[in-house]
């Protein structure tokens, strides 16, 4: 249900007040540390942000996408890392329940997902299927009431501290491609399932990957997402045309946060006896990356308005996500310069957020392959057109 405008206006303002007073000050700490201080989840719960998209009949805040991602712009402006505490609960790790769930399903997890109280993840990647997302290797075989799940899945957000996965498997051998692959809720402590050792990362401290492995793991046939075979791969990419939109939303927030911390790196430092802000081309890095984050945040709010108007949003989506990653990676980058050689030492937050940053080049779709969905529909269209 959409928010009084001013209801999600004092969101937005409460969301920036607990980023900039607790978020932001955190920051070396959570990198140091590679953890979330507790604290920090504690009020995370207490802002209701693991629900932040959970129906309301579930115990969620319920927001549109056009609401998602203004929250999103206000967390992105913080390390990333705490934005992936509770995304995955937000986003992937949840919305295959919600978007394709059975009521039973929705009632028995949606609940907690949205109080935080169980953290949720989304595996699809495995070690052998990655952007080709439709080739999934591992299995479900059908066996009476139960489906036995082998295979192993690669660098699952969150899957260190998750109890409930969103499990992408095949249920049909014969069928090679995306038709053949279902989606199942696959709960932590299910015998047959164990974790791999967190990776050890480039960036995003405080946010943890691992393997997520199914050795005749044994899951009742309820687990099935929708009752229905073979609809793994259409969820899937529902909840990744939602979850594109929710990347960029923090692309755009974390380039913001970026261009404020680059002119305010900018109008404190002198050299040639004038402040680094008065140099017309450092200017024009500032205001390459006004025009960066400014139409990446026109995109994302036009495509969430588009899919709230019940559209089909997988191209914009797509350009969204391209657009936004890609711009705070140009935006991350101008800021190391601007920062001169303190842009490479560790104290500066600046080499922090250009690896931070790195990642949305990558996850939830390479820019590759956003690429690819973006051509794939617009030569559809032209053959369509031309009646071919
Ligand atoms: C920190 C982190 C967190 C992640 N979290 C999750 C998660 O929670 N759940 C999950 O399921 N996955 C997750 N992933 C996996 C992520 O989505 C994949 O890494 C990503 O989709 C790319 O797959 P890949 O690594 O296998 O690369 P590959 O598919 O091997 O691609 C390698 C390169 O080839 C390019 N490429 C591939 N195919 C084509 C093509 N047809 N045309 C042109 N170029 C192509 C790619 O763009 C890329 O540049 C995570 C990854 C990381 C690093």
């Amino acid at each position: 249900m959409a928010l009084e405008s001013d209801t999600l206006a004092q969101l937005c303002s409460t969301l920036r007040r607990f980023v900039d007073e607790q978020l932001i000050p955190a920051e070396a700490e959570v990198s140091e540390s590679d953890a979330i201080p507790d604290r920090i989840v504690a009020q995370m719960r207490a802002l209701g942000l693991f629900g932040l998209t959970a129906p309301e009949e579930f115990g969620g805040l319920g927001l549109t996408m056009e609401e998602e991602v203004s929250a999103i712009f206000e967390l992105g402006r913080a390390a990333p890392a705490f934005r992936s505490m509770f995304a995955t609960n937000v986003g992937i790790g949840m919305q295959g329940i919600a978007i394709d769930g059975t009521p039973e399903q929705k009632a028995k997890y949606l609940p907690r997902l949205a109080s935080g109280e169980l953290i949720g993840s989304f595996a699809l990647t495995e070690p052998e299927v990655g952007s080709d997302a439709g080739s999934v290797r591992t299995t479900a075989r059908r066996d009476g009431d139960f489906y036995v799940l082998n295979g192993t899945k690669r660098f699952i957000t969150n899957a260190p501290h998750a109890g409930l996965f969103t499990v992408m498997a095949r249920t049909d051998p014969a069928q090679k491609g995306a038709s053949g692959v279902s989606a199942f809720a696959v709960e932590r402590g299910t015998p047959g399932l164990s974790l791999g050792k967190p990776e050890k990362k480039m960036g995003q401290q405080g946010a943890h990957v691992c393997d997520v492995i199914f050795e005749d793991c044994r899951v009742p046939a309820s687990a099935l997402i929708g009752g229905v075979e073979g609809q793994g791969f259409k969820t899937a990419m529902k909840v990744l045309d939602k979850g594109r939109l929710h990347i960029a939303a923090a692309c755009v927030g974390l380039s913001e946060r970026i261009l404020d911390d680059m002119l305010a790196y900018a109008v404190g430092r002198k050299q040639f006896g004038k402040s680094l802000a008065d140099f017309q081309l450092i200017q024009a890095m500032f205001a390459d990356s006004k025009a960066d984050a400014y139409a990446a945040r026109c995109m994302v709010l036009d495509a969430a308005r588009k899919r709230d108007a019940g559209l089909n949003v997988s191209v914009e989506a797509s350009c969204a996500k391209m657009f936004a990653s890609e711009a705070v990676g140009r935006i991350a980058d101008r800021n190391v310069q601007v920062h001169g050689g303190n842009g490479y030492i560790r104290e500066y937050r600046a080499e922090q957020l250009f690896r931070d940053a790195r990642l949305f080049r990558i996850y939830e779709g390479t820019t590759q392959i956003q690429q690819i969905v973006i051509a794939k529909a617009l030569v559809a269209g032209a053959r369509a057109s031309a009646g071919l």
